[in-house]
């Protein structure tokens, strides 16, 4: 029996093996091959040193929580309370799953854009729920709100989104926030948004919150990466953020998957984030990786797509080859040593735009390792 039976293995597992076999440049799985801040890690260790080696409170250590307040009010002008709105989590992909599984029951219907993060069908499917997909329009993956009003029906649960978009790497806008206002009010569906790259959003942009909205956030659950943001995914820390309501509700669920997330990492975080600096810097960072990856790549026969936000460049190989993309990006895995994730692994139906995504969370060299390689089809 299986409650999934069209899943296979992740393609960021699929994707990291066949570079590992290869002995490939890894830019498929969103990871930085760079070390996470000095200063944070002694930060953990210290908090080791101290003994803070135990549980801690089921929704997290409230040095973590406040800071992240603190945070929330002066980047969104939204004040959260730390004691009933915000849970720590073991990474932004739990931090979903439990929204998910608090509110969908059997026969409710999740909307979800295309291309998606992968998790999000199978954690609405497990739960009993229903996906509705709706393709984002390409190129530029933006949202056709009409389309989404034809797929609402009285069994519609909640609208899925994310911003910094993974893989497309597009941000929501203004007026997109509008429309989901509109369509939530008159339906009274509840939001997901999926923010883990808020601070990875570049060219000035402003990274569009739903904690800036607060008749918006009164239906949401809002999640975020540490790990996303301050390199260091294998740490899987994260957090929730939602109105007391939804939270009180998500907290039974959270107490029985995992209870309580890693003590010392809390300690670190919370006194790492008394530096707003730690994440002020991050959209300079990461856009001075982005535009060098796109200056070495100008060199090469692949097209990028616009990257708005995220750690991902999506590329268009259509001058190189009309092969699909799972059987592109394989070979040039194998052929040239350089591994990305085929866009068509994100859509059910397997759409396929002849388009991979390459993550340029990366060392210069390995950029440049990479783009010297990539030159060469
Ligand atoms: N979020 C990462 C990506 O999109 C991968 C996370 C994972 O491997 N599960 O590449």
């Amino acid at each position: 029996m299986s409650k999934l039976p069209k899943v296979g293995t992740t393609i960021f597992s699929v994707m990291s093996a066949l570079a590992a076999q290869h002995k490939a440049i890894n830019l498929s799985q969103g990871f930085p091959d760079f070390d996470c801040d000095e200063l944070l890690k002694r930060l953990v260790n210290d908090a080791m040193e101290e003994g803070h080696n135990q549980y801690a409170p089921m929704p997290g250590i409230m040095p973590l929580r406040e800071v992240i307040a603190q945070k929330i009010e002066s980047l969104y002008g939204q004040q959260v309370n730390p004691d009933t709105e915000i849970t720590i989590t073991p990474g932004g992909t739990y931090a979903i799953f439990t929204a998910i599984a608090t509110c969908i029951g059997p026969g409710d219907e999740v909307i979800i854009f295309e291309p998606a993060y992968d998790s999000y069908i199978p954690n609405v499917l497990v739960n009993g729920g229903v996906p509705v997909l709706i393709p984002l329009s390409f190129p530029d993956y933006s949202i056709d709100w009409n389309l989404v009003r034809s797929k609402i029906t009285p069994r519609t649960k909640m609208i899925m989104i994310n911003t910094p978009h993974n893989p497309t790497a597009s941000i929501i806008s203004r007026e997109d926030l509008e429309e989901l206002q509109k369509i939530v009010t008159a339906h009274n569906l509840l939001v997901l948004s999926d923010e883990v790259y808020e601070h990875l959003i570049y060219d000035g942009q402003e990274h569009l919150s739903i904690l800036r909205y607060s008749e918006l956030l009164r239906n949401s659950f809002v999640t975020f990466s540490f790990g996303k943001v301050f390199h260091n995914t294998g740490w899987k820390m994260g957090y929730c953020i939602a109105p007391a309501h939804l939270m009180s509700e998500y907290r039974k669920v959270h107490q029985y998957l995992c209870f309580s997330v890693n003590t010392p990492m809390q300690y670190g975080l919370s006194r790492y984030l008394q530096t707003p600096e730690h994440y002020l810097s991050l959209p300079g960072f990461y856009q001075q990786k982005r535009d060098y990856f796109l200056e070495l790549m100008k060199d090469t026969r692949f097209t990028p797509l616009y990257s708005k936000g995220s750690y991902f460049q999506l590329m268009r190989y259509d001058r190189i080859s009309d092969e699909g993309d799972k059987d592109f990006a394989t070979r040039i895995t194998k052929e040239l040593g350089v591994a990305s994730i085929p866009v068509s692994a994100f859509y059910e139906n397997g759409k396929d735009d002849h388009v991979v995504r390459f993550c340029f969370a990366k060392k210069k060299e390995t950029l440049e390792q990479a783009a010297e390689r990539l030159r060469k089809i």
